[in-house]
C-alpha cells in the first residue's frame, strides 16, 4: 500500500501511534478495570486477524510509525502470534516500532516468538507483588505465572516496563517496594491514576490515589530528579539515585497532558476512538468490508481527524459519580 496524506487533527496534532486492542476478552478481572461479571463482545463482531492486519497497513500508509497491541488481554487471542509476525514484517518498512501491553500471564509461553518477531519492549501491568493482593485484586491467583513471565520475557531479550494503577489502600504502601523490585531486576516502571472508565462493581472513589502526593511521599525516601526521557506517550519520567531506575508518572487526572496527543485507538470490532476519555468514535468495520474499502477508510480518516477531542477530562471527586465513558479500558484498549 503505497504511502498517502499522513493523520493530522484540526488541533494540528499529527496521529504516529496506533494502540489496536485484537480482543476485549481477558484471563483476570482487576476490580478497578472491569466487574466480575464481565460481558465480553460475541466473537463474530470481531475484527478477523486478516482485517486487523490488513486495517494496519492502512495506519502505516497513513504515517503511523508505532503499534502496540493490547486488549483486553492481547495474548489470550489463539492467532494473536500469527498478526505480530506478519506486523513484524513491516518494522523497518514504514513501521518504527512494534510492542504490546499485557497482564503477563502467557508470556512464557510466547517471550521468545515476539522477540522473534521483531518486538523489543513490552509493558507488563503488575499492580503488586503480594499473593493475596494480587489474587484479591485481579480475582485470580496468577501471580506465580505473572513473574514467571516477565522472567521470561527479560530471559528472551525483550525490555520490561512495568506498569501499575497506584490504589488508595491496595497497593498504596507497597509502591516503594514494587519500584525497587523493579528496578532492581533492571525495568523502567511507570504508575499510572485510576481512570473513570466503565461500570465496575466498587467505587474508584474508594481507591484513587493522585500521583502528585505519591511523589511527594516517594521524595521524603528518595532523591527524584526529572529525566527529559520521553517514551512517545504522556508518562513524565524521573530518575531514581537510590534504586538506580526510571520512574514515570501518567496523570491523566492531575496532569492533561493531551496537547501532545499523538495517537488513536482501535477496539477489537474495528471502532477508532479518537481519544480514550470520548464517546466520538468512526466505525473502520464497516469500511472495511465495504465494496471499496480503500475510499471509504479515507472517509473515515477525514471523519476521524476532524471529530478528535482536544482533551479529556476526567474527575473522580466525590464518591457515586459516574463513569466519564461507559466503554472499559479492556474494550478501548489500554
Ligand atoms: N490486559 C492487559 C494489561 O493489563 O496490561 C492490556 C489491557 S489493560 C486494559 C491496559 C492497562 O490499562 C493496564 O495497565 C491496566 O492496569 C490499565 N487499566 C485498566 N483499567 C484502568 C482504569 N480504569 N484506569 C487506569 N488504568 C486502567
Ligand atoms: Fe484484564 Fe488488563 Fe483489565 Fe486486568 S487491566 S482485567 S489484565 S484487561
Amino acid at each position: 500500500m503505497s504511502s498517502q496524506a499522513p493523520l493530522i487533527d484540526r488541533f494540528a496534532r499529527r496521529i504516529t501511534y496506533l494502540r489496536l486492542s485484537v480482543t476485549d476478552r481477558c484471563d483476570l478481572r482487576c476490580a478497578y478495570c472491569m466487574p466480575e461479571r464481565m460481558e465480553f463482545l460475541p466473537k463474530a463482531e470481531v475484527l478477523t486477524l486478516e482485517e486487523l492486519h490488513r486495517l494496519s497497513l492502512h495506519f502505516i500508509a497513513r504515517g503511523v510509525r508505532k503499534i502496540r497491541l493490547t486488549g483486553g488481554e492481547p495474548l489470550v487471542r489463539r492467532d494473536m502470534m500469527d498478526l505480530v509476525r506478519a506486523l513484524g514484517r513491516k518494522l523497518g518498512d514504514g513501521l518504527d516500532e512494534l510492542t504490546l501491553t499485557t497482564n503477563g500471564t502467557r508470556l512464557t509461553e510466547f517471550a521468545d516468538d515476539l522477540a522473534a518477531a521483531g518486538v523489543k519492549r513490552i509493558n507488563v501491568s503488575l499492580d503488586t507483588l503480594d499473593r493475596g493482593a494480587f489474587a484479591k485484586l485481579s480475582r485470580r491467583d496468577m501471580l506465580p505465572q505473572v513473574l514467571e513471565g516477565i522472567a521470561a520475557a527479560k530471559a528472551a531479550g525483550l525490555r520490561v516496563k512495568i506498569n501499575a494503577v497506584a490504589l488508595k489502600d491496595i497497593n498504596e504502601a507497597e509502591i516503594p517496594g514494587l519500584i525497587e523490585w523493579a528496578h532492581g531486576a533492571g525495568h523502567d516502571m511507570t504508575l499510572i491514576e485510576v481512570m473513570p472508565l466503565g461500570e465496575i462493581e466498587g467505587d474508584r472513589f474508594d481507591h484513587y490515589l493522585p500521583l502528585d502526593a505519591v511523589r511527594r511521599d516517594l521524595e521524603t525516601r528518595w532523591t527524584l530528579t526529572d529525566s527529559d526521557a520521553r517514551s512517545g506517550g504522556p508518562a513524565r519520567y524521573v530518575d531514581i539515585a537510590e534504586t538506580g531506575g526510571r520512574l514515570g508518572f501518567i496523570t491523566p487526572l492531575t496532569g492533561n497532558f493531551c496537547a501532545g496527543c499523538n495517537r488513536v485507538r482501535v477496539t477489537a470490532t474495528g471502532q477508532l476512538y479518537m481519544c480514550l476519555g470520548g464517546e466520538g468514535r468512526v466505525d473502520l468495520r464497516a469500511a472495511l468490508r465495504s465494496d471499496n474499502p480503500d475510499s471509504a477508510l479515507s472517509e473515515c480518516f477525514a471523519r476521524a481527524m476532524g471529530e478528535k477531542q482536544e482533551r479529556h477530562s476526567f474527575v473522580i471527586d466525590r464518591p457515586g459519580s459516574a463513569p466519564a465513558v461507559s466503554r472499559h479500558m479492556s474494550t478501548t484498549g489500554g
